[in-house]
């Protein structure tokens, strides 16, 4: 399952650092595919992406993609940021559970903050001139998964 690929101005505000292991993540999200990593002994979905296991130390690592959507779990809204953020202010930031059994930190998109607690949410790429981030935005509680 692709998800949406939103054009973003400009550059990341904070580029990630992409290393050997990671980049494979970030080659996939560049096309729209979300990836974690997955044991393949205990089949635990670790994000961001491990290269062994967090719950048995194991280091047969599978990656798996997940469509991206969930609930959404904690959010703030932020007035107040650091300068390389200021051209986004205010924005909001949030944790989500994703229905496939993994919480993350992401930004969220469009109006979404603390009054939205518990309301669907997908994860979405955003892609800046200088590569791709990931975020979420609310969808509607009816909405078909696409
Ligand atoms: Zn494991």
């Amino acid at each position: 399952m692709s998800l949406a690929i939103i054009g973003m101005p400009g550059d990341r505000p904070l580029a990630p650092r992409v290393t050997r292991f990671t980049a494979q993540f970030w080659d996939a999200l560049a096309e729209g595919r979300f990836l974690v990593t997955r044991c393949k002994a205990c089949h635990q979905k670790s994000f961001p992406p491990q290269a062994h296991c967090k719950s048995c130390l194991g280091c047969d690592i599978d990656w798996i993609e997940l469509g991206g959507r969930g609930r959404l779990y904690s959010a703030t809204r932020v007035h107040a940021g650091p300068a390389r953020f200021a051209a986004a202010l205010p924005y909001s930031v949030g944790i989500v559970d994703l229905d496939d059994g993994v919480r993350l930190a992401t930004r969220l998109l469009g109006n979404a903050g603390p009054e939205h607690l518990d309301q669907p949410v997908q994860l979405v790429v955003t892609r800046y001139q200088d590569g791709p981030l990931f975020a979420a935005e609310l969808v509607a509680p009816d909405a078909s998964i696409p």
